[in-house]
C-alpha cells in the first residue's frame, strides 16, 4: 500500500519555509496528501497525474466520486498544456488569474491530469491561485496539483491550518500553515467551453466582473449538468449544529453569529464589511459549532460577495 499513508500518525502543521515546501513536494511525488493555504480556503493537494493519490483524496474526504476536482496551476502556460482555451477564455484568465476563478475547459489529448480527477469527463476545471505559498508549492512541484477543500465532504470549509488538522489531521501527510485565508469563500467556477461563459458556482469573483471582461455570462442549466457540483448539492458547507439564517436575535440556547453593530457571540464584521465577513464566515461557524447545538445567523445584505455568503449559509442551513 501507499508509503505515505500513516493513519495512526497525525500530520504535522509546518510553516511555509522553502525546506518544508521541498518536503511537501517529495511527499506529493510519492503519492502523499499535503494541505496548502490558498486565498480562498485550504486545499488538500495531490499530484493531479497520480490516480492512486487522487483516490485517497476522495477516500479521506468522503467525497462522492462523481465529483471532479479543480486542478491548480501556476501560469496560463501550464494551464494551456492541459486544456483548450478560446481567445475569450484566455483573455479572461489573463485578466483575473492569479485569483479565485476556476475555469472549466476541454482537455487536450495530451493532458496529464488523471481521469479520476476529472470524474471521467473530457473537461477539466483549472485555477491559478494567488496565495504566495500555493504558488510556490505548485511552481516547485512543476505540474498541476488537484486541491479540493481540505475538510470532510459536505462540512464547513477550512480557512485556518488548525481547521484542516481538526477534520483530517490523522488521515493526511502534512499541513502547511499560511495563516488565515484572505477571501474565505470557495472560488467562483465558470464553464469556459462555449462562445459565452456559464456560471457554475458563485464565489469571490462576482458575475459583473466576469461579464465586463467576457460579455454574455449566463447561468448554467444545472438541471442538465452532469456532474452535479457540490455547490449544487442542497446541504453543503454544513455545521453539526442546526442553523437558522436571517435571525434578528438569538433564541435561548442559540449561539448568535452577528453582522454589523449588534450584540452577538461572534460577529462576522462589526463594521458591516462583507469582505471581512466572508473571510470570517467558516472560522466563526466552526467556533460556534463547537459550543452550541443551534446557531442563529444575522441577516447578511445581498449584492456582491453578500450573495455568495447567503448562498453558502442557505445550503449550510438545509437539514440532511
Ligand atoms: P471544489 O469542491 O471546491 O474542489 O470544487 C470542485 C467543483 O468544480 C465541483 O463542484 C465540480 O462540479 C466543479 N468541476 C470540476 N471539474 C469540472 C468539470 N470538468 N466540469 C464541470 N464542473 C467541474
Ligand atoms: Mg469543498
Amino acid at each position: 500500500m501507499n508509503l505515505w499513508y500513516r493513519a495512526e500518525m497525525s500530520a504535522k502543521i509546518v510553516p511555509p519555509t522553502s525546506e518544508n515546501l521541498q518536503t511537501a513536494c517529495s511527499i506529493l511525488a510519492a503519492g502523499g496528501l499535503v494541505a496548502m493555504p490558498t486565498e480562498t480556503v485550504y486545499g488538500l493537494c495531490a499530484d493531479a497525474a497520480n490516480p492512486i493519490a487522487i483516490a485517497r483524496i476522495y477516500d479521506v474526504k468522503g467525497r462522492p466520486d462523481f465529483n471532479p476536482l479543480i486542478a491548480h496551476i501556476a501560469g496560463l502556460e501550464m494551464a494551456e498544456r492541459q486544456g483548450h482555451f478560446s481567445a475569450d477564455a484566455k483573455a479572461l484568465a489573463g485578466a483575473i488569474w492569479p485569483g479565485p476563478l476556476s475555469m472549466v475547459v476541454n482537455i487536450r489529448d495530451t493532458t496529464s491530469i488523471a481521469s479520476i480527477a476529472r470524474a471521467g469527463l473530457d473537461s477539466v476545471a483549472l485555477r491559478e491561485p494567488s496565495h504566495p505559498v500555493a504558488r510556490s508549492l505548485i511552481s516547485t512541484f512543476g505540474v498541476p496539483l488537484v486541491a479540493p477543500s481540505a475538510n470532510l465532504s459536505g462540512r464547513i470549509s477550512p480557512t485556518r491550518a488548525q481547521h484542516v488538522f481538526d477534520d483530517l489531521g490523522d488521515r493526511i501527510d502534512l499541513i502547511i500553515d499560511g495563516g488565515a485565508c484572505q477571501s474565505g469563500l470557495e472560488s467562483t467556477i465558470i464553464d469556459a467551453r462555449d462562445a459565452h461563459p456559464a456560471l457554475l458556482r458563485l464565489g469571490p469573483i462576482a458575475a459583473p466582473e466576469i461579464d465586463a471582461l467576457w460579455p454574455g455570462l449566463k447561468q448554467a442549466d444545472l438541471s442538465a449538468e452532469k456532474p452535479v457540483s457540490p455547490g449544487q448539492l442542497l446541504r453543503h458547507y454544513a455545521p453539526n449544529a442546526r442553523l437558522r439564517i436571517n435571525a434578528i436575535t438569538a433564541l435561548p440556547d442559540e449561539g448568535y453569529l452577528g453582522f454589523g453593530p449588534v450584540e452577538s457571540d461572534l460577529n462576522l464584521s462589526p463594521a458591516s464589511d462583507l469582505i471581512e465577513a466572508a473571510a470570517n464566515l467558516f472560522d466563526m461557524l466552526r467556533q460556534l459549532d463547537a459550543q452550541y447545538t443551534q446557531i442563529a445567523v444575522a441577516p447578511i445584505p445581498s449584492g456582491g460577495v453578500g450573495d455568495t455568503i447567503n448562498e453558502r449559509l442557505a445550503r449550510a442551513a438545509e437539514r440532511a
